[in-house]
């Protein structure tokens, strides 16, 4: 399943996307699909791999 990186939010089969490389330093590349249509930004949060109550 692909997620979009600005919209947070999956990306179905046959839903049009775009993809984007990037290469990391850690030598290994990752790819970021988005929307080709306009999505809603989600705001960066540093809530990501934490969970707190
Ligand atoms: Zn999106």
């Amino acid at each position: 399943m692909k997620i979009c990186g600005r919209c947070d939010r999956s990306i179905r089969d046959g839903e049009p996307y775009t993809s984007h490389d990037i290469c990391s330093a850690s030598g290994g590349g990752a790819t970021v699909y988005r929307h080709v249509a306009l999505c809603p930004k989600v705001p960066t949060q540093t809530t990501q791999g934490s969970v707190r109550h």
